[in-house]
């Protein structure tokens, strides 16, 4: 599909259905075309300084907390985070059920920085038994230093569970646990607290739940984590503290952030604030799930996992017996349409539809016509 035609006039346009980037607003993309700044000029810092101070307040009050906005994926910012924060001295717990959960345990282990990896099976619930045992292990004596970190995935994009992050936040409040947590695919749509998880810092990117444009994240942190000495940190270009130290002296980034990009989430952040914050964006999000899954209910589809334990963000679907992701993800796409497919054993099994992005009522309507037409319509 050429790139043109893809503006978002009267004719037929792609829409993604991709846990990001997602399909951008007009005023979104006309952002992106704003003009040519110099990050080293002060309106790119006040611009800057701006979008750090609208990122926090997105779920406030997290009283204390303060963002640096970074150049690169949700990635990026997960393992600057990582790097910058998760200890050398002491041990972080990684809890992980699915894709993104392990990533966090490969970057701690790619930065050589003690930790243990509880793992789960991909369609599991994190276990709190399971965290409370191996905390208790530590504590009593087993192997490597003490915990005192743990790291998380908010929402695991790997199957749209939506982890309880009550429960878990509970548990590092009572234990003194510092919470790092992957809120990539949940920041600005799902419930985030501070004080009741005991939560340390969170990564996100501008690309998912916010419906900017691919290139730019940002992490949040507590104050007192930024301003702390740090036991050094493993990278130069994901060094956290360089960016807060920079960013809230006068504004100016340690390196070049993209320009447009972030004219882009400036324009993404007003709509979000326009539109009723995250609690608004979340009801959307449902109100499209709920279509979305009487649909596929109706051609007899079933979810993966409980409905009333996946996000309102992304939803996966279990494929009919017999029935190929191939087949099903090139119809939809001759219909504009781009779903998403499962990961590692969950491939041939799975399809996963996002609800993010700006996706118009009609559009809606029609993929809620296409979806059981082709699922039920049997094997070719
Ligand atoms: C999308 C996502 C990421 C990061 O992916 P990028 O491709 O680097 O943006 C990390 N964690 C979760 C939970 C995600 O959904």
């Amino acid at each position: 599909m050429s790139r043109a035609d893809d503006t978002g006039g009267t004719a037929e346009r792609q829409v993604l259905l991709n846990p990001g980037p997602v399909t951008l607003t007009p005023a979104v993309r006309a952002a992106l075309g704003a003009g040519d700044w110099c990050h080293r000029e002060p309106e790119f810092a006040a611009l800057t300084r701006h979008l750090n101070e609208r990122l926090v307040a997105i779920h406030g009050p997290l009283d204390g907390f303060r963002a640096v906005t970074l150049a690169g994926s949700g990635t990026a910012a997960v393992e600057a985070m990582l790097a910058s924060f998760a200890p050398a001295s002491s041990a972080t717990l990684v809890v992980a059920n699915g894709v993104y959960g392990e990533r966090m345990g490969a970057m701690l282990r790619a930065q050589g920085r003690p930790h243990r990896v509880l793992t789960h099976a991909w369609t599991a619930a994190p276990d709190p038994g399971a965290i409370t045992a191996a905390l208790d292990d530590v504590a009593n004596g087993g192997d490597g230093p003490p915990l005192t970190h743990l790291a998380v995935v908010h929402h695991e994009t790997t199957t749209g569970r939506l982890n309880d992050l009550d429960a878990i936040g509970r548990l590092c409040r009572e234990r003194g646990l510092t919470l790092l947590l992957d809120a990539v695919s949940s920041f600005g749509a799902e419930r985030i607290e501070g004080e009741a998880w005991n939560l340390g810092a969170l990564a996100a990117t501008a690309n998912k739940c916010l419906h900017g444009a691919p290139g730019l994240s940002f992490v949040l942190a507590r104050r007192d984590l930024f301003e702390a000495s740090g036991e050094g940190c493993g990278s130069v270009y994901l060094d956290l503290r360089r960016y807060y130290e920079a960013q809230h002296r006068d504004g100016f980034s340690p390196f070049t952030l993209p320009v447009q990009v972030a004219f882009a989430l400036d324009a993404a952040l007003a709509e979000h604030a326009a539109g009723g914050g995250w609690e608004a964006r979340r009801q959307v999000y449902l109100e499209r799930a709920a279509r979305i899954g009487r649909a596929l209910a109706g051609a007899g589809v079933q979810p993966l996992i409980p409905p009333e334990e996946s996000s309102a963000v992304l939803r996966a679907w279990c494929l009919p017996e017999g029935r190929g992701y191939a087949e099903l993800h090139d119809a939809l796409r001759d219909d504009g349409f781009v779903i998403y497919a499962g990961q590692g054993d969950l491939a041939r099994s799975i399809f996963r539809i996002a609800h993010m992005g700006d996706i118009r009522p009609d559009e809606l309507d029609r993929l809620c016509r296409r979806l059981p037409a082709l699922l039920a319509r049997g094997p070719a």
